[in-house]
């Protein structure tokens, strides 16, 4: 019988209200049953708020850098169970293990910047308009944030939201992804273990139109913070513009590596390879569109499809393994559609195109690594999402032309430019409208100090990472202090004549 897990509610771990369960099996391979977590209900969320509105209490009231020591000590215990943690979240939803220690990494980067950041959240002084009058503004945190997180990056996305909404003085409520619920527990089970106090922090495992939506909704929740399809990000932002939260969204991406005739070809071809392919393509980065100038279109497939037919398929956990499986059989279904959508838009398969089969294979969601040739600007594959190992190529001849494709699309979260000449590099910098741009680097690799993410359909303007994250977690407080001992009257006495 498989291991029951638990939620973490009211300051310890609980079975669900509902009584309910749901597997959590290996996507390469599915007899391996990892355990079974709680499928919890609106009665679990209604605790959860109640106990971390506790939490906030207490919480907002410890001083920051103390909130921040606690955090050094989550990144010095991530960093002790980072081998463990890698193994984890590579069984559950299946990227090799080289990536998911740089998940872990990203976490441990995440939690020794908002350690540091305790002592900083920097306000503001600046001079009031009035004499013997101060006035300065200093950050202050918000309530109880509802994190609601993906399967592709099980443990850095919720520490990207997590670590800076604790550093702030907030608690939270964290919704893993159904598929990665082992990863969201072992970090819970670290945040106590480093001294978070109990009720700061609720851990509420679930499907998303179950749990998802009941914090979503939850009055008592005014922050929410959400990665994950643009479809499911649309009906949080309708639930959450209509109950005036704070909202974070970051979404879809179909994001464009362009290479120029003069850039180094090699060096482009290890880039398209690592951010098409790595995570199964199961990034919002992930490179989806490969924009070939005319003069090398050909030669570049040609070296490009060799290299990709290499890579090996498997289990994430075996050495020897680059690519392993999609996350369940709906991403395979959709990866197959997107293939046969393709033909039928008179794109050419150059290689893979289907589910990788044959030995140990079978028993996972393994898909070939896919490129297709001849992708038209303005077809379905230039324009959608597909979530997994499909490259679309498409030709061009200018760079004009390169920026025009590459805006063409809804989204707007990476783009990569590989180039030898400074002015084109420069000139991407400003023509591609996507939150990142990387010049002679893949469009996958964001680094824990920096802001991450997109503009247009990918996002709704916040940034998470760097020091951005910390204005979405705080709100802003204003404090005049007039010591001047008697009525003086902005925008007025300013202009009167002074008493000295
Ligand atoms: P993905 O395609 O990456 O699985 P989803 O948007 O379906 O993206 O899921 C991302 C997260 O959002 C998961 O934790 C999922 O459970 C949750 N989720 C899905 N639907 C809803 C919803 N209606 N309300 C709130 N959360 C949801």
């Amino acid at each position: 019988m498989a291991e029951k897990h638990l939620n973490f509610i009211g300051g310890e771990w609980v079975e669900p209200a509902t009584g309910e369960y749901f597997e959590n099996r290996n996507p390469a391979d599915q007899t391996d049953l990892i355990g079974l977590w709680p499928r919890s209900g609106k009665e679990d969320v209604e605790r959860a708020v109640q106990s971390a509105k506790r939490g906030f209490e207490e919480w907002r009231r410890r001083p920051a850098p103390e909130r921040g020591e606690i955090m050094r000590r989550v990144g010095d215990l991530m960093t002790a169970r980072k081998d463990e943690l890698s193994r984890v979240m590579t069984r559950e939803m299946g990227k090799v293990l080289k990536e998911t220690g740089g998940d872990v990494q990203e976490g441990i980067d995440t939690a020794y910047f908002a350690a540091t950041e305790g002592r900083r959240l920097y306000g503001k002084t600046v001079p009031s308009e009035l004499r013997d009058k101060w006035a300065m503004t200093y950050r202050r945190p918000i309530g109880v944030c509802g994190l609601i997180t993906p399967f592709n990056f099980p443990l850095a996305i919720p520490t990207w939201k997590g670590f800076p909404a604790l550093l702030s003085g907030n608690s939270i409520i964290l919704k893993p992804a159904e598929d990665t619920p082992h990863t969201a527990t072992l970090l819970v089970e670290i945040l106590l273990e480093a001294g978070i106090p109990a009720e700061v922090v609720q851990l509420v495992h679930g499907l998303g139109a179950e749990v998802g939506s009941a914090i979503v909704e939850h009055p008592d929740v005014p922050v929410i913070s959400f990665t994950g399809s643009t479809a499911t990000g649309s009906i949080i932002g309708e639930t959450c513009g209509r109950m005036h939260k704070r909202l974070s969204l970051e979404m879809g991406g179909k994001n464009a590596q362009i290479v120029m005739a003069d850039a180094d070809m090699d060096l482009a071809i290890d880039g398209v390879l690592w951010g098409a392919f790595g995570t199964t393509g199961q990034r919002c980065t992930a490179t989806s569109r490969l924009l070939l100038q005319d003069e090398i279109h050909d030669e570049f497939l040609e070296k490009l499809v060799e290299r990709a037919r290499a890579l090996r398929l498997g289990n994430g956990l075996e050495d020897g393994v680059d690519v392993g499986p999609l996350i369940h059989q709906r991403a395979l279904d959709k990866n197959t559609a997107y293939v046969e959508i393709a033909k039928q838009e008179g794109a050419r398969v150059l290689t893979g195109g289907k589910r990788a089969t044959g030995g140990k294979l079978d028993n996972g969601y393994f898909f070939e690594p896919t490129i297709l040739a001849d992708v038209k600007p303005g077809s379905r594959l230039a324009l959608e999402e597909v979530f997994g190992p499909v490259l679309s190529v498409i030709r061009f001849k200018d760079l004009d032309e390169a920026f025009r494709i590459n805006n063409e699309v809804q989204y707007g979260l990476s783009s990569s430019l590989y180039t030898r000449d400074t002015r084109n590099a420069f000139r991407a910098m400003t023509e591609l409208d996507t939150g990142i741009t990387y010049i002679n680097a893949p469009t996958i690799g964001a680094e824990a100090h920096l802001p991450f993410g997109g503009v247009k359909m990918t996002g709704n303007g916040h940034r998470e990472g760097g020091w951005e994250v910390y204005e979405f977690y705080t709100e802003t407080k204003v404090v005049y202090v007039d010591y001047s001992g008697r009525l003086q009257r902005a925008q007025i006495d300013n202009y009167d004549a002074s008493p000295y």
